[in-house]
């Protein structure tokens, strides 16, 4: 079956929900590009720093990925990044995460809320433990957001309830759509994940974003008849953008 393409035209802000720099690296932060150059503002909510990714310490470790980070927001035209200090390997799903996305939601107001997979099984292996609690909670948040009686306490912080139109879920083992990309976005994809150049160089079998990422993009483009694209599997949320 060919996946339909998603509609972007109404979007004027998407966030991007991940539980550690480099999440967005891997194809994602191809369709992002080719958002912002229309004209979408796209923001990342990073909920740890990645501190526990790394040979050397922690302390050392997050200012740096967060500094790799920055650097790759760059390449996509990303300018809002935002990096909570939940902590990295142990991060727990619970009523603190999802308070700390929703608030974020609030303040973004977008149209998409993105999150990556979150099954048990995933990626060809079994999925990384903060990356189930991440994609969990940001589903959670993502409704928590537009309910005025949960978490009353972002009401006296000034933030009133935005419930975004859509989730999206990036790297999903069964996509309903596609982002089609075109050489540029797939051009700026392989650069943003080569920006984590400290954290690549601490894992020596990892395969060259210039080889992998195109072909990434090639295979989803196979499900939907393009030549490049990124798949996500899509929800509606019934927020603003729905409704028009
Ligand atoms: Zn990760």
């Amino acid at each position: 079956m060919t996946l339909p393409l998603l509609d972007p035209t109404r979007w004027r802000r998407v966030l991007c929900v991940l539980a550690h720099p480099d999440d967005a690296e891997y194809g994602l932060s191809a369709a992002v590009e080719q958002w912002t150059r229309a004209g979408i503002e796209v923001d990342y909510l990073l909920l740890t720093s990645g501190e526990a990714g790394m040979r050397r310490s922690p302390e050392e470790a997050g200012p740096l990925r967060a500094a790799e980070q920055r650097d790759a927001c760059d390449a996509v035209g990303v300018r809002r990044l935002a990096i909570l200090d939940h902590p990295d390997g142990v991060l727990e799903y619970g009523l603190p995460l999802r308070r700390d996305i929703a608030r974020a939601i609030r303040e973004s107001g977008p149209d998409a809320v993105i999150t990556a997979n979150f099954d048990v099984e995933a990626y060809g292996s079994l999925n990384q433990a903060d990356h189930r609690a991440a994609g969990l909670a940001t589903v959670d948040a993502a409704r928590d957001a537009g309910n005025r009686w949960v978490f009353r306490d972002l009401l006296d912080e000034g933030l009133e309830p935005w419930q975004p139109a859509l989730l999206l879920v990036a790297g999903a083992a069964e996509p309903t759509h596609a982002v089609e990309v075109d050489v540029r976005a797939e051009r700026a994809a392989v650069r943003s994940l080569e920006c984590h150049r400290a954290y690549l160089a601490d894992l020596p079998g990892h395969p060259a974003p210039g080889e992998f990422i195109p072909e990434l993009l090639r295979r989803g483009g196979a499900e939907a008849e393009a030549e490049r694209a990124v798949t996500f599997r899509v929800f509606p949320l019934g927020g603003i953008a729905a409704e028009e």
